[in-house]
């Protein structure tokens, strides 16, 4: 597929040629009649990132000329088609370091692969009594399927604290492992505290049981560079619109023999070998767990969106946006009243806080005045604003389009806050 690469001979990171790629970027937000707006700062990546011009076109270029249904087709447009749609899952399998594109299922979203480990590995091999260990800085995502699975099943889920700084306490972690553990669900990357978890540790520490882990890399592989063997996943989850890809695409990527033993999730076209009335045998993973047609066009933007962020080079990225998130914390923690929720040792480049006297949502729609995005709210992480006894924070992220003038943008506007309220 074309995608255009960044010049190779780029040394320094060229954030405003990145933006250029990025057209909504160039907007600005509350025009009035003659009135120009306020240039967008978009510090809400880490709900849902904006898309390059790449990604863009990959998907207008395919509807326009390569466009059909896959798999199934004898017809030149559904073989060519097919093609690109399963090169793509060469190139995650490649961006995670997974062995095969056989270890990648797609999925509509990170929420539809952690439904489907759940609905299909834990329906099948746990059972009444068994345990599930999860930590409290866990998205709803990677929560609420192991409590449906709870109350189907009747297993137990425990839960790894953190610090105050939103460090993973693994001691805790090792002291709830026991024989009737059964699974490790744990977050890569924190989407509220940034908190970036010893995921090599982790699955150490459960494997010496025999315990298989997943990982929500939902955050993690948008900001770091990720190796699922090098970390031993048994199941590591991403989601392709926080990577600068379209929504509806998501991925499992599982180890085989896991992947294998595992009854299908969904049924439907596509995943089965033959159907008959007498019964229906289903085709080997990945195929087993794509029940009907996928989300071919994103997945083609998906594939797009990885060039695109391999072209800046995932290095250059994370080094980047760790300079943006040094040069926020430093900015924001200077302003009186302002309290920063996550602190820990090289984390994700993601900034919670509140304002001492201001509501968060207060804070949300007075810095959106300025064009200012953030995102307010419990960041679909209830028990984590409990642990922090916070409620509600505001959050800004950083992505590989940010500048410091937008955080300079961010400071400014949460003082122009303050003076509202004269807090
Ligand atoms: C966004 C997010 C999810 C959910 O991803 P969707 O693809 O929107 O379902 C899960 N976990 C974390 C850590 C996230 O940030």
């Amino acid at each position: 597929m074309d995608t255009q690469i960044a010049d190779p001979t780029l040394t320094t990171y060229d954030v405003e040629r990145v933006r250029a790629d990025f057209p909504v970027l160039s907007r600005t937000v509350h025009d009035r009649k003659g009135k120009p707006g306020k240039p967008l700062v978009y510090l809400d990546s880490a709900a849902s990132a904006q898309k390059p011009r790449q990604v863009i076109d990959a998907m207008t270029r395919f509807l326009e000329e390569d466009y059909s249904n896959i798999h199934r087709g004898v017809h030149f447009l559904s073989q060519t088609a097919t093609d690109q749609f399963e090169a793509v899952r060469g190139k995650v399998a490649r961006f995670l370091n997974a062995p095969s594109e056989r270890n990648i299922v797609f999925t509509r979203s990170a929420t539809e692969a952690v439904n489907l480990v759940a609905h299909s590995y834990g329906r099948a091999f746990l059972s009444e009594g068994d345990e599930i260990i999860l930590s409290v800085m866990e998205h709803h995502a990677n929560i609420v399927p192991w409590q449906l699975l709870q109350a189907d099943k009747g297993v137990r889920i425990k839960v790894v604290p953190v610090d105050d700084r939103g460090v993973l306490d693994l001691d805790a972690y090792a002291d709830l492992l026991s024989d009737r553990t059964k699974l490790v669900a744990i977050t890569h990357c924190s989407n509220v505290l940034g908190t970036v978890t010893p995921a090599k540790e982790i699955a150490r520490l459960a494997h010496e049981r025999g315990v298989p882990v997943l990982f929500d890399g939902s955050q993690a592989a948008v900001h770091g560079v990720v190796d699922v063997q090098d970390i031993d996943a048994d199941f590591y989850i991403m989601t392709g619109h926080k990577l600068y890809g379209p929504t509806g695409t998501g991925v499992l990527y599982g180890k085989y023999d896991l992947l294998k033993k595992m009854p299908p999730y969904q049924g439907g076209g596509d995943m089965i070998e033959s159907v008959s009335f007498e019964g229906t045998t289903f085709k080997l993973p990945p195929a087993r767990f794509e029940a009907g047609t996928p989300a071919i066009t994103e997945v083609i933007g998906l594939g797009a969106a990885l060039d695109y962020i391999e072209s800046l080079g995932r290095e250059a990225i994370a080094a980047h946006e760790h300079d943006l998130l040094r040069y926020a914390t430093e900015k924001l923690s200077q302003v009186e009243g302002v309290r920063i929720i996550g602190t820990a040792p090289g984390k994700g480049p993601i900034l919670s806080f509140t304002v001492e006297g201001v509501h968060p949502h207060d804070v949300g729609t007075i810095v959106d005045q300025y064009g200012v995005a953030v995102r307010v709210g419990r960041h679909c992480a209830e028990p984590l604003s409990e642990r922090f006894g916070v409620g509600p924070t505001a959050r800004a992220s950083f992505a590989l389009y940010n500048t410091r003038a937008e955080a300079d943008a961010l400071v400014s506007s949460v003082i122009a806050v303050k003076e509202f309220f004269g807090a």
